[in-house]
């Protein structure tokens, strides 16, 4: 069997692997890339592959730089199931749709663009910018989901199968192992999808894999150690309170899916035990509270703890305070209004959405403080911000950056460079090699060399097209 790694090789996002055996393809996710707009809107509208070439996909969980794509692949002319759990199913019905629905707007605000430009120079190219696909493409793409349940093996064809694992990730989060036969031969290959954390809120703990010939993981934060959930809980407790204590508004670019709900469960226990003041949080994003929505459906996925919240009668995403926005109105009312509150508001990257109206309109401002939760990819508004910009481009205008800024890696439901080597643990005994995707060049390298010497592995960070063959 044959991999080529089409996505995420050598950075985060995009992840896509094509899996060829003697007589079919299969994909491993089909996610969005984000970067410069020009480079991913050329990789995410054409396949290096036919897509009715495509089989099957096997989809690790619903995060758009894993799922994002599915819709364009269906338009191209993948006819094929999407194999993955019930909860990534609600999660993508919901998220396709939102990521669609941005589509359709960037591609508007462009043409429009265009259009202006064109008025003015007559050399201007006059085309119309298509979205990479429309809502009714993402609607399209669902009905060829279907829901298999965690441990359950699924024969893909007379070769292949594969079961899934709770990756501890995001809600509905696999972990994959494939199962491959060849003229009597065995193959294991397992796939980290993104590895997530022990002790993270709400979800369960990764599972342990059975021992494997290959492995193919995540390497985000190969060379850092995150705090553990304590410390958390007393770093954000302070960020809160300093910026109450300037009167400021703390603005929080998070992921509608994870991020968000494991904040508004910190907040409300932090809130509980008055370690932090009373101040109205709005979670606005129309996508965070359909995906709150989808969380309280799927209390098969929570672990132990949050089970016990719900059994007390309590409702861990929701409190005092709290308010979940989705008006338009309302979103735009919170302009006006004065500090100190909080507003979390996706999208994590701040690529898009609502949040960067938040973002235009507070970081002038040194009251304030953005408090950035998760990675950040390169070339994204995000990271500019993270790495304090003295001015960040904000709807095509620069905006003085004047605002704290502060991080809590440790929210980020990627595991860190301990927890991913300890991940392979079960899986080393009969271990061939393995392939770190999904982290950039100096993450993948220092994740390489502590895995090569713990468990003598040879580990490889493949380039975005090599193709391996695994015997
Ligand atoms: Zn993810």
């Amino acid at each position: 069997m044959k991999i080529t790694f089409w996505g995420a090789a050598r950075t985060v996002t995009g992840s896509m692997h094509l899996i060829q055996t003697s007589g079919n393809r299969y994909l491993l996710d089909c996610g969005l890339y984000q970067g410069h707009r020009k480079e991913a809107a050329e990789r995410n509208s054409e396949f290096p592959f036919p897509p009715s070439s495509i089989r099957g996909v096997i989809l690790s969980h619903a995060h758009i730089d894993h799922s994002g794509n599915l819709p364009n692949l269906v338009k191209k002319g993948f006819g094929g199931p999407i194999y993955t759990t019930s909860a990534t199913v609600d999660l993508c019905e919901a998220m396709l749709k939102d990521s669609a629905f941005l589509q359709e707007k960037d591609a508007a605000f462009l043409s429009k663009r265009h259009q202006r430009r064109k008025a003015l120079d007559t050399a201007t190219d006059n085309g119309v910018v298509q979205p990479l696909y429309t809502q009714e493409d993402a609607e399209k793409a669902m009905q060829q989901f279907e829901a298999v349940p965690l441990y359950t093996p699924k024969t893909l064809d007379a070769e292949l199968g594969y079961e899934s694992y709770d990756a501890g990730h995001i809600l509905g989060s696999t972990a994959i192992l494939l199962h491959y036969h060849e003229n009597g031969k065995r193959i294991r290959v397992a796939y980290s999808g993104d590895a997530g954390r022990p002790n993270q809120s709400i979800i369960r703990d990764p599972d342990a894999l059975p021992p494997v010939d290959y492995v193919i993981m995540e390497s985000t934060y190969g060379d850092r150690l995150h705090q553990g959930l304590e410390a958390v809980a007393g770093k954000l407790a302070d960020i809160v309170n300093r910026t109450c204590q300037r009167g400021g508004k703390i603005i929080v670019p998070a992921f509608a899916v994870g991020r968000t709900q494991q904040l508004v469960i910190l907040l409300h226990e932090l809130r509980n035990q008055n370690r932090i003041p009373s101040i109205p949080i709005f979670v606005d994003s129309p996508l965070a509270v359909d995906v709150t929505k989808i969380f309280r459906k799927h209390a098969e996925c929570f672990d132990a703890e949050t089970r016990e919240y719900l059994l007390k009668g309590e409702d861990p995403f929701g409190f005092r305070n709290l308010r979940y926005v989705t008006e338009v109105g309302e979103s735009k009312a919170l302009n006006d209004l004065r500090g100190p509150f909080m507003i979390i508001s996706a999208s994590g990257m701040c690529e898009g959405g609502r949040i960067l109206h938040h973002l235009k309109n507070s970081i002038e401002d040194p009251r304030n403080t953005v408090l950035v939760t998760g990675f950040m990819a390169e070339n994204t508004l995000g990271r500019k911000i993270v790495e304090k910009m003295v001015e960040v481009p904000i709807f095509g205008e620069p905006v003085r950056l004047r605002a704290e800024v502060a991080k809590l890696n440790e929210l980020s439901g990627h595991a860190d460079q301990h927890e991913l080597v300890e991940w392979v643990k079960p899986m080393a005994k009969e271990l061939k090699k393995i392939f770190l995707v999904h982290g950039e060049p100096t993450q993948s390298a220092a994740l390489a060399k502590v895995l090569t010497e713990r468990y003598g592995v040879e580990t490889v960070i493949p380039e975005r097209g090599e193709t391996v063959e695994l015997a």
